[in-house]
């Protein structure tokens, strides 16, 4: 007898034919036609028709009693499919297995959703059965996609000499913004680890133990508020390095991005990435990570309303901390009242009070305030906004920050409406020269922009104490199609600035002691200048694979409530086991 074959279930093509086959797989789809019984066999790799002959009654009869997601082996003579049945959907649907043997490896009881059709599953039942979703076609192409963005990363860096470290997920709680999650000990009962927020500390307390050059995938936990795109856990790719600058970074991961689209999705992003300034992000996107997948900038008409008689429009015309800003709609001018009625919906969901329109066709002009509107106010704003007939602009006042933001809002979704938002476009830039604190508008106080440890632009570390508020970050962030990847910066690695900014972000000395203490004794034995970036790996994930959840990327990603419905986490213990990490359970209100 020829030699049996074990091959995939993608594997088969003619070149096979006349080849005994062993096929291993799940029962995609049975179908009894003819006489015959038509078996489609799944994995990983594929899905291979096999079809059993009444002539060979035994695995005939087991290929009747088959139901979908059982667990087979069948095994047969490959063979070209008969004139007009071939599958061109099927990468092997030029081919099927003449079965004679096939063997229940296991059973499987009728699933809660169809595994065999890419139908709309509510998400809840596809977390609580995740394996299942698992099987399906959209998450195996997603993780393998996945799997080969990590391993370029690892290749690109493993080629450029540097050294993947593992940290602990142990460790003293880090002061990086956001809450963290806290292990009880039951050798230390009353004591407790922190799971790292990132491995920001110990990446660079690498560089001081001379690695130079280090990255991890490595997995981060922040006990934040639930959002829609965000998980407790995530991945990172961290990077660090010695003795560099900010462009030197920046070029790193730059190539470093190239090559990962190369080699995982073969597309090149054009090069170099657009640098833009925070301050111009914010003026011309209203936002600091801008998408730049089309254009539609923000343009500033607050002088055109200098003089103007509408009382809202005057007074943020003349307030020094106030803008006017125009966001262009292309073809606006053909929307109806309605629609103009849902943008200004929409921009009062943004946190707008309203929204004034105005459009142009060549007739002349309409808008929502066109009796308090002059035409050479409105020929003013036109110029400015370089609007075309048929365009309408969409103009939205208040205080800076608000205002832009809303306006950059509003041109997220003309561009959404226009479907100048595609999926399989990247577009990705770079964001530096970030302010180093904040305001807190809460509570009024200093804060730091992203992390204590980022280094102030050189030069301006007198101004830390004297003016703030005005001091540059060495600090960039990696956009791509308005999501923010990562950041990065080059990190203090000088003792005395470091503890100043501590002081600065409201901490007295023995807070700093306690908290940080064996970080500030690291500095004082000779930290070089380092730098790096981390970035988001399942975010980045999510954009290569055009989806619009994190949790598509993810093998066994928890609920928009943070809750893992498969294994049904979190959940209560027993009391003794409280009781031996020296805790005592709350009651739950
Ligand atoms: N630790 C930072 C973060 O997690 C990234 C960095 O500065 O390298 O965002």
């Amino acid at each position: 007898m020829a030699e049996v074959l074990r091959v995939s279930c993608g594997g088969l093509s003619p070149q096979e034919v006349g080849a005994r086959i062993e096929l291993r797989g799940w029962v995609h789809r049975r179908r009894d036609h003819g006489g015959l019984v038509f078996i489609d066999v799944r994995d990983r790799d594929g899905i291979t028709q096999s079809v059993f002959d009444p002539a060979v009654a035994s695995a005939f009869d087991v290929a009747q009693s088959l139901r979908n997601e059982d667990v087979i082996a069948v095994t047969g003579t490959v063979r070209i499919r008969p004139p007009g049945t071939e599958n061109p959907k099927l990468a092997t649907g030029d081919v099927e297995l003449a079965a004679d043997d096939v063997s229940v490896l296991a059973r499987s009881e009728t699933p809660p959703f169809p595994v065999n059709v890419d139908a709309d599953v509510d998400e809840s039942l596809r977390l609580k059965y995740r394996y299942l979703d698992l099987r399906r076609p959209r998450l195996q192409r997603n993780l393998t996609i996945r799997h080969k963005l990590v391993k370029a990363m690892r290749d690109f860096f493993d080629e450029r000499d540097f050294l993947e470290v593992e940290t602990p997920a142990l460790i003293k709680s880090t002061p990086e913004g956001a809450r963290e999650y806290l292990v009880p000990s039951r050798l230390y009962p009353g004591d407790f680890y922190a799971l790292p927020q990132s491995p920001q500390m110990l990446k660079q307390l690498l560089m001081i133990g001379g690695i130079g050059r280090y990255m991890q995938i490595a997995r981060c936990f922040r006990d934040e508020d639930s959002r829609a795109d965000r998980q407790p856990e995530f991945t990172q790719l961290d990077v660090e390095l010695s003795f560099v600058t900010e462009d030197d970074v920046m070029a790193l991961m730059e190539d470093c991005i190239a090559y990962v689209w190369r080699r995982a999705l073969g597309i090149e992003p054009a090069r170099p990435l657009p640098r833009l300034t925070h301050a111009q992000a914010l003026r011309d996107y209203g936002s600091d990570k801008p998408d730049l997948r089309f254009g539609l900038p923000l343009v500033d008409v607050a002088g055109t309303f200098a003089q103007t008689p509408i009382a809202f429009l005057a007074e943020h015309a003349r307030a020094p901390h106030s803008r006017i800003v125009a966001v262009r709609y292309p073809g606006g001018a053909a929307l109806s009242r309605r629609d103009f009625d849902g943008l200004t919906e929409a921009a009062k969901g943004f946190g707008a009070g309203g929204l004034v329109w105005v459009s142009f066709s060549g007739d002349g002009w309409k808008s929502s305030i066109a009796r308090l509107l002059d035409d050479a106010t409105v020929h003013a704003v036109r110029e400015l906004a370089e609007a075309q007939d048929g365009d309408a602009l969409l103009l939205v006042a208040g205080p800076r920050a608000a205002a832009s933001d809303i306006a950059g809002r509003l041109r997220l979704h003309v561009g959404e409406r226009l479907g100048l938002r595609d999926p399989a476009a990247f577009a990705f830039c770079w964001v530096v020269g970030f302010p180093l604190f904040e305001h807190d508008p809460d509570s009024g106080a200093i804060v730091f922009t992203h992390h204590p440890f980022t280094a102030p632009a050189p030069g301006q570390e007198g101004l830390i104490d004297t003016d703030p508020l005005s001091v540059r970050a060495q600090h960039y962030d990696l956009v791509l199609n308005g999501v923010e990847l990562g950041s990065g910066s080059i990190r203090i690695h000088d003792v005395a600035l470091q503890r100043k900014v501590f002081e600065i972000l409201g901490h007295t000395r023995a807070e700093i002691e306690t908290r940080f203490g064996f970080f500030m004794e690291a500095l004082r034995f000779g930290a070089p200048p380092h730098g790096g970036m981390a970035w988001g790996i399942d975010r980045l994930a999510m954009l290569a694979c055009g989806e619009t959840s994190i949790r598509d990327v993810i093998a066994f990603p928890k609920t928009q409530a943070f809750r893992d419905l498969m294994m049904d986490a979190p959940s209560a213990v027993p009391d003794a086991l409280l009781g031996e990490l020296g805790l005592r359970r709350a009651s739950r209100g």
